[in-house]
């Protein structure tokens, strides 16, 4: 995956330190000769993600995330690896070869998809603020929505025809077949395409990368057609996965250590006016757990908005079950009933707000309160659901507990009657490569061998002469082993890199990130792994002999050639064990 192109991506990270991108989304300080901050893969309450600038590598103890500033760009912003190069190759100005990005159709339709959502927001913009666009200017201008707004968010207009944005992509050249592969254009019965999004206002969907991936829709004018439509799942976009306005929000979000969560792209955009920027909106979905997660890799704490009548709590409860359950904070700001914040705000102003939000119930609160109200079995289902669906163990008790004291329940009684839960495999690659088989020792032997070749690999070549390699008795170690001294002694971690699987390179990186570099005691360390690979080489030659000899026939008649061999390995263990000092 990341075979071709190593010219350009060493060009890349020369240019773009991991530092500075990393401080685009983390607050990092510096601790030591390491740069530490809260990691944004996981939720936690100590920063244990660490950046080693010299290395160009970060990693997270908590949750094992590791990586160089394209798997990070990747990670946090859910590209794959070849957008994020090609990305961060724009940013640096590197100009990639053709070669190291391989065409396949699948990577084509997704670039052309991207450049075909670029052009259709640039093409929906243009005609919001035509002659046909007069309608929708008014709408805007009726909803108070502000030119800085509708620019922000790059707000457009559809045209009413059905076939305004696929003449303009057949203009310019795009194949109308990816346009409704894309999701841009809809294919009718006898093969004609037509337009998606006909006389809505539009709103582009951002990716937290910045890449447009999908649109959303307010019809304006045709009171029977739906209020909103959204983009269907394409190649860039998936239903449940995405947030209106994270992209605009990320940065508040990050600052102010909290998201403010709405339903609607008009809520976003009015509370963006009103000073909330932090704000971003579910997708025409219930919040999911995907959107969760992603919203987590900005911050902990998510202030939850609904509407104040039933079908809002009942939302907003199941919302509550979604965040608390991965471990983040949230509270539930209900409107007063028939009103919405675009409403509130417009008409009472943030002062209003704020009260509400000043008492706005924390999540589980919110949800010990609705369930009081609710039949007892039903608040009894909702709590085993619930703890079941807590991804993680530690939490459990803690969130069981406050339960059954607010809902009146036996904390006994409910524990006894969930279900064991599965031992889920500890978070991904946790054991790192190893520990999977083998004794303790032996792989601890193997670990400490293996971190001293990682962080020391110009001591390779002594290492093989010394025949470090067979005392290695672990398959992840004998393996990291080989493609790290493939490449010595001209030592190139990127081509290192290259050559490892995902658990090796976790173990490369925890190795070069972690640890304490081997200053002073390197040389100590290299002569006892080489003692100790004499020590073994020596064991063996000497049982290999005794082996021998036991084989012959006539007793009388040992080898002498054996016996030579027999005795200068002797005296090499008794030397060997002098030397070491500890047995
Ligand atoms: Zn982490």
């Amino acid at each position: 995956m990341r075979k071709s192109g190593s010219s350009a991506v060493r060009e890349i990270k020369a240019r773009i330190g991991i530092v500075e991108l990393v401080r685009r989304w983390v607050d990092l300080r510096r601790a030591g000769n390491r740069w530490v901050g809260p990691c944004p893969f996981h939720q936690e309450s100590k920063p244990s993600f660490s950046v080693n600038e010299e290395e160009g590598f970060f990693y997270c103890f908590g949750c094992q995330a590791a990586g160089d500033i394209f798997d990070f760009h990747s990670r946090i912003t859910g590209s794959d690896f070849r957008e994020s190069l090609a990305q961060l190759a724009e940013e640096a100005g590197v100009v990639l070869e053709a070669s190291s990005a391989p065409a396949t159709e699948r990577g084509d339709l997704r670039k052309n998809a991207l450049r075909m959502h670029d052009f259709a927001k640039e093409y929906f913009r243009r005609n919001l603020f035509s002659e046909a666009g007069a309608d929708c200017r008014a709408y805007l201008e009726q909803r108070g929505t502000t030119p800085d707004i509708s620019e922000k968010f790059e707000l457009g207009w559809s045209l009413p025809g059905w076939s305004g944005l696929a003449d303009a992509l057949r203009r310019a050249g795009f194949n109308l077949k990816q346009g409704a592969e894309s999701g841009l254009l809809k294919t009718g019965e006898r093969g004609s395409v037509y337009d998606v999004f006909r006389a809505r206002l539009i709103f582009p969907v951002r990716n937290t990368a910045g890449r447009v991936i999908a649109f959303g829709g307010r019809i304006i004018g045709d009171e029977d057609a739906a209020k909103y439509i959204n983009s269907p799942d394409s190649p860039l976009y998936k239903k449940g996965e995405n947030l209106f306005g994270l992209y605009q929000a990320r940065r508040a979000i990050a600052a102010k250590k909290t998201a403010v969560l709405t339903e609607g792209y008009m809520d976003t955009l009015t509370l963006h006016q009103f000073g909330y920027d932090n704000a971003c909106a579910v997708l025409g979905t219930a919040l999911t757990v995907e959107q969760t997660r992603r919203l987590g890799n900005f911050c902990s704490d998510i202030e939850l908005l609904f509407d104040g009548d039933a079908a809002g709590r009942k939302a907003a409860l199941r919302a509550c079950t979604v965040v608390l359950g991965r471990g983040l904070n949230c509270r539930v700001v209900c409107l007063p009933d028939g009103e919405d914040i675009d409403s509130l705000l417009h008409a009472q102003g943030t002062q209003a707000f704020e009260e509400l939000r000043r008492f706005a119930p924390e999540g589980l609160d919110f949800c010990i309160r609705s369930l009081s109200a609710a039949a007892p079995r039903e608040a009894l289902d909702w709590v085993k659901s619930f703890l079941q669906d807590v991804e993680q163990p530690e939490l459990v008790s803690r969130f069981a507990s406050r339960l059954c004291r607010g809902l009146d329940l036996d904390e006994r009684e409910l524990r006894r009657s969930l279900p064991a839960r599965s031992k889920k495999p500890s978070s991904a690659g946790a054991s790192a490569a190893g520990r999977e088989s083998g004794g303790v020792d032996k792989d601890a032997l193997d670990r400490r061998i293996m971190s001293f070749v990682v962080r020391c690999p110009q001591h390779i070549p002594a290492l093989r002469d010394a025949g470090a390699m067979l005392l290695l008795t672990q398959d992840w170690a004998l393996s990291v082993w080989e493609k790290t001294a493939s490449c010595a002694p001209a030592y190139d971690p990127d081509e290192v890199l290259s050559k490892l699987d995902d658990k090796e390179r976790e173990f490369w990186w925890r190795q070069r990130v972690l640890e304490e570099p081997l200053r002073d005691n390197q040389e100590r360390e290299l002569a006892d792994i080489c003692r100790k690979a004499a020590a073994y080489c020596a064991e063996k030659q000497d049982r290999a002999c005794r082996q021998a000899m036991l084989g012959q026939k006539d007793k009388n008649a040992y080898d002498p050639e054996l016996l030579k061999a027999l005795n200068e390995s002797l005296l090499r263990k008794r030397t060997l064990g002098s030397a070491d000092g500890q047995h």
